[in-house]
């Protein structure tokens, strides 16, 4: 399938006063294009770290140590891990062709301007000069998320609108540019459920006029069920599933996907059963640990492999295309060719 971004073997490690930490270690999956992407997983999976890496805006003490990011397709791929993160070129594709809105507004609205002076700027930047011109597209794009006045709200300023508001002013800010590659960070996680199901339609009606792609992180499988055509399920800085978005509720592999698809109740996987219930939170991610990172947390952990063996991943077997899985429990994934004893990542 074709991918507007592929992330290949990617390693980021930050550099802590108590030593090397490995946020990200060897994340593989692609975000294919005009499609919904979900990435799921508890805080500190490595989600929000892995969109930084793709905008090549990871924080300073973060380093990519290795892996690639490809962007667009052949003849025009380009490897973004080689581009200065300060360069024309990175600064260019993070302005037109990939843009990224967060869980809060205020990190990309400036208090100071009125939302329409604002997406005006952006759109002068990028697209035309002509001030008239810009306003007018300013106040297109804010009708497109939905405002219900939109010249009105183009004078208001960040502060004077409500929570959802400010997420729907922040989504046409981004949308501004008509990016190829859309890229939330748990953009509803701070809203109640009414806005946040307003705003998760909101951005499935704008991939399917747009035909953008987007990747959307999140830690909720039940956003996962409104929005997502595909899945991947990130634990410790790996991938530890990824499938499309039926096969992933209706055949989950892993574990962990398993007691996450339990902690939402109206799902229907049986009844829920909150995710603290799972033995231990997350553990320190400046503790390594050995062989499966979710073995001391895993209710079918087998002692003296998943403790010891990183596992690997493998396509599901009888599965439909595009699901893999990595944990010892499933055919493929347990690497044959290396003693138990001489594993190590
Ligand atoms: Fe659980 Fe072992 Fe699978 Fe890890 S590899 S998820 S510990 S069964
Ligand atoms: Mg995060």
């Amino acid at each position: 399938a074709d991918a507007v971004v592929s992330v290949q073997n990617l390693h980021v490690e930050f550099k802590t006063p108590l030593g090397k930490v490995n946020a990200l270690n060897g994340v593989n999956f692609d975000v294919p294009r005009g499609r919904v992407l979900g990435i799921v997983g508890e805080s500190g999976c490595g989600k929000s770290v892995t969109a930084r890496a793709i905008l090549q805006i990871v924080e300073k003490a973060g380093t990519i140590s290795k892996g690639r990011i490809l962007f667009r397709s052949q003849p025009d791929a380009v490897d973004l891990t080689s581009l200065d993160p300060q360069g024309r070129e990175m600064r260019s594709i993070r302005g037109k062709e990939i843009s990224m809105i967060f869980q809060e507004p205020m990190t990309s609205l400036n208090p100071v301007y009125t939302i329409g002076d604002q997406i005006e700027e952006a759109v002068r930047l990028h697209q035309t000069r002509d001030k008239d011109e810009a306003r007018r597209r300013a106040v297109e794009v804010l009708r497109r998320v939905g405002m219900p006045n939109p010249e009105q709200v183009a004078r208001t300023y960040p502060h004077q609108l409500s929570g959802g508001m400010r997420q729907r002013a922040m989504i046409a800010m981004a949308l501004s540019c008509t990016p190829t590659l859309l890229i939330a960070d748990e953009p509803t996680t701070a809203l109640d459920v009414t806005t946040e199901a307003q705003i998760l339609q909101l951005m499935r009606d704008l991939q399917a006029e747009s035909g953008m792609s987007i990747m959307f992180i999140t830690h909720s499988m039940g956003v996962v069920a409104q929005l997502c055509d595909d899945v991947v399920v990130m634990y410790l800085g790996r991938v530890v599933e990824r499938a499309p978005v039926d096969d992933l509720f209706y055949n989950p592999k892993h574990p962990y996907t398993i007691s996450l698809l339990r902690s939402i109740p109206r799902i229907g996987v049986g009844r829920g059963q909150p995710l603290e219930s799972m033995k231990g939170g997350v553990p320190d991610p400046y503790s390594t640990v050995p062989g499966c990172p979710f073995h001391p947390r895993c209710p079918s952990a087998m002692k003296g492999v998943c403790d010891t063996v990183v596992p690997i991943e493998a396509p599901v077997e009888g599965g439909v295309d595009g699901h893999g899985v990595r944990c010892h429990l499933y055919p493929g994934c347990t690497p044959l060719d290396v003693a138990v004893d001489t594993v190590s990542e």
